[in-house]
């Protein structure tokens, strides 16, 4: 039965199909060709690859859930805001737009651009941590701890225990746990915790949100310590969204009011427009105080380049801040998140496992469910993530014991207790089909699990391995 069967004379016809169907509210303008290719291309591919998702070749991909970094679809104003880009070395107009929309926004006074949301890190990190540094937050994400570590510090992790188990089911699974964060300034002292960084939503928890108490509690404990609070505010939109939809006190409000509210519990923020953004490049810092703005600007003029362009065009400042304006809007979140939900329910009802509650920006495979005959030294992500390349031509991403790295000191694998593969949706990309393709290849691969052996590690970076490492099967796939 379609919406039509169910439509109660009076009722508004066109905001039912708005909840319930999801449409995406807006339409093509330019198309990019996809196909699935051959079987043995795809097997071909994969061998070339190494077993690693990340070194295939985009054009062997059918529907390419690698990542959502960089890879929205721009609106037909974000291109004619390009075509205004201001290329001036200094004092450029873009720059003023840029900044302008980021105070009003997220309220903060300095805004300094990087060439992504690492550049930013690269300057926090550098300007704030000194070797012997604690550094608080909601689960690790790869550059910022790469980046902690690299200027003496080290992560500690205290979100809250749901957050490491993919079937507790928390409206807030981002949250940081009070006690924890207490405990580490009792432990280490205030004056070894440069500042806390707090993730939202967390990536690496599978996109789940941080609550707005939660927040509030952070930055007021911190604050009785001395402690500034900075954001990974890489997904922020998508968190406020499920503020919107889960907090008590806030179904009324804007999305934008809210974003706002939330950084107002910050003293600043490190964002990588390549993700709520909706930019294929840039990102910022945006800071209060007076005195780290001045040495995040020397920084930049070292590592980026000039604090008013940080290492991208005009036209990619002028692209940030217009993308910046349409994702704080309610239809275009909605969608979004709804999409990524939708995935979520089909392959929910085809019984594959996925980390519970889905995310904003991904859904989640679990593959020590989905694979339960195979033990972490066999990396069962990355054999997921492969196998469903075989099987359909999807790209994910392995989100395990490979992206985890080892251990500096001992140089043991860090053993993460999550072992999962990313199906992570592009904004405004593709469409519902797309997504049941997706659920349906990986219902598929769940009737074939036993013929997946494992992988063995044959080549491996000293750094952020999960790039370039490259693998072979243990013994031949019967997928
Ligand atoms: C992507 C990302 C970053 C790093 O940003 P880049 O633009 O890739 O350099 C930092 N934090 C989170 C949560 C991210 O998702």
């Amino acid at each position: 039965m379609g919406m039509g069967g169910r439509f109660v004379h009076g009722d508004d016809f066109a905001a039912a199909v708005w909840r319930e169907l999801n449409p995406e509210p807006f339409k093509r303008k330019a198309v990019e060709p996809v196909s699935p290719g051959s079987r043995e291309r795809r097997l071909r591919a994969i061998e070339e690859a190494g077993y690693n998702t990340f070194l295939l070749r985009s054009e062997d991909v059918f529907i390419d859930l690698l990542t959502d970094s960089g890879t929205s679809a721009m609106s037909d104003r974000q291109w004619a805001r390009m075509m205004k880009g201001d290329e001036a070395y200094a004092g450029s107009r873009s720059f003023a737009f840029l900044e302008e929309t980021v105070r009003e926004l997220f309220g903060f006074r300095h805004v300094i651009p990087t060439h992504q949301g690492r550049g930013a890190e690269n300057l926090l990190s550098t300007a704030l941590i000194r070797p012997g540094h604690f550094i608080p937050g909601n689960m690790y994400f790869t550059t910022t701890r790469a980046h902690q570590e690299r200027n003496g510090g080290t992560f500690v992790d205290v979100i809250i225990d749901e957050a490491h188990d993919p079937q507790a089911n928390h409206p807030f699974k981002g949250n940081v746990d009070l006690d924890k964060l207490r405990d580490l300034i009792r432990r280490v002292g205030p004056a070894n915790i440069p500042y806390m960084y707090l993730a939202v939503t967390v990536n690496m928890a599978g996109g789940q949100p941080v609550s707005m108490a939660n927040m509030k509690a952070v930055y007021e404990l911190c604050r009785e310590h001395g402690i500034p609070v900075f954001v990974d505010a890489a997904r922020c939109v998508e968190n406020a969204y499920f503020i919107q939809q889960r907090e008590p006190g806030y179904a009324d409000r804007p999305v934008r009011e809210i974003v706002r509210e939330m950084m107002s519990y910050a003293d600043g923020c490190c964002m990588s427009a390549k993700k709520d953004a909706l930019v294929n490049i840039g990102g910022f810092i945006a800071v209060n105080d007076d005195e780290l703005a001045r040495r995040l600007r020397e920084l930049v003029v070292l590592f980026e380049g000039m604090p008013t362009y940080g290492g991208l065009a005009g036209r990619d400042l002028e692209a940030v801040a217009q993308g910046l304006w349409e994702a704080t809007e309610d239809a275009y979140i909605r969608h979004r998140v709804r999409q990524v939900e939708q995935l979520g329910e089909m392959l929910r009802e085809r019984g594959v496992p996925i980390v519970e509650p889905v995310g904003g920006h991904a859904v989640y495979l679990d593959a020590r469910r989905f694979l339960p005959h195979l033990p972490q030294d066999l990396f069962p992500a990355q054999s997921l993530a492969a196998a469903l390349y075989i099987v359909s031509g999807v790209r994910s991403m392995e989100r395990g014991i490979v992206s985890a790295g080892r251990n500096p000191q001992t140089g043991d694998h860090y053993r993460p207790r999550l072992e999962l593969v990313r199906l992570t949706v592009p904004r405004r990309v593709y469409s519902l089909r797309h997504m049941r393709v997706v659920a349906d290849a990986a219902a598929q691969l769940l009737s074939l699990r036993d013929a997946i052996s494992g992988l063995e590690m044959v080549y491996e970076p000293p750094t952020l391995r999960f790039f370039t490492a490259r693998f072979r099967p243990v013994s031949p796939w019967g997928i």
